[in-house]
């Protein structure tokens, strides 16, 4: 899987803000583990706590708001390099959701209002790279 990883980050917000900048590597995800929101936000809140699913290479997916982060702790047990999948898709405005197409028209799969060209990704347009 291609990501861009940053180094130690403190918590969620600075890898949104800096991590695109990263350059891309390539990860081989060793498991995977679901977070409701609730746990997701004390997760990623002090990525220095140590986590039991560590050390590993670990997609982590917040199953209420369909977002993922990959960790690397190159064998710690806190999540020493946290990033995105490169494609990870853009979500939609409205519910922070995937799209997808019904009749042509493209659908936040949560509301299903319909949703400008690209958000959600049920578009294919990728815009979520911008450098
Ligand atoms: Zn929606």
């Amino acid at each position: 899987m291609e990501v861009r990883l940053m180094r130690k980050p403190l918590n969620f917000e600075e890898v949104d803000k800096h991590c695109w900048r990263k350059p891309i590597t390539n990860v081989t995800i060793q498991k995977v583990i679901v977070m409701t929101n609730k746990e997701w936000n004390v997760f990623v809140s002090d990525f220095f706590k140590p986590q039991d699913f560590l050390p590993g290479v670990v997609e982590v997916i917040n199953e209420d708001k369909y977002i993922s982060i990959i960790v690397d702790s190159q064998g710690y047990d806190y999540a020493r390099y946290v990033g995105f999948e490169v494609d990870t898709p853009k979500l939609t405005s409205c519910c922070n959701a995937y799209s997808t197409y019904i009749d042509d028209m493209l659908c936040c799969k949560k509301c299903y209002n319909t949703v400008p060209l690209g958000e959600g990704d049920g578009g294919g347009a990728a815009t979520m790279i911008i450098e």
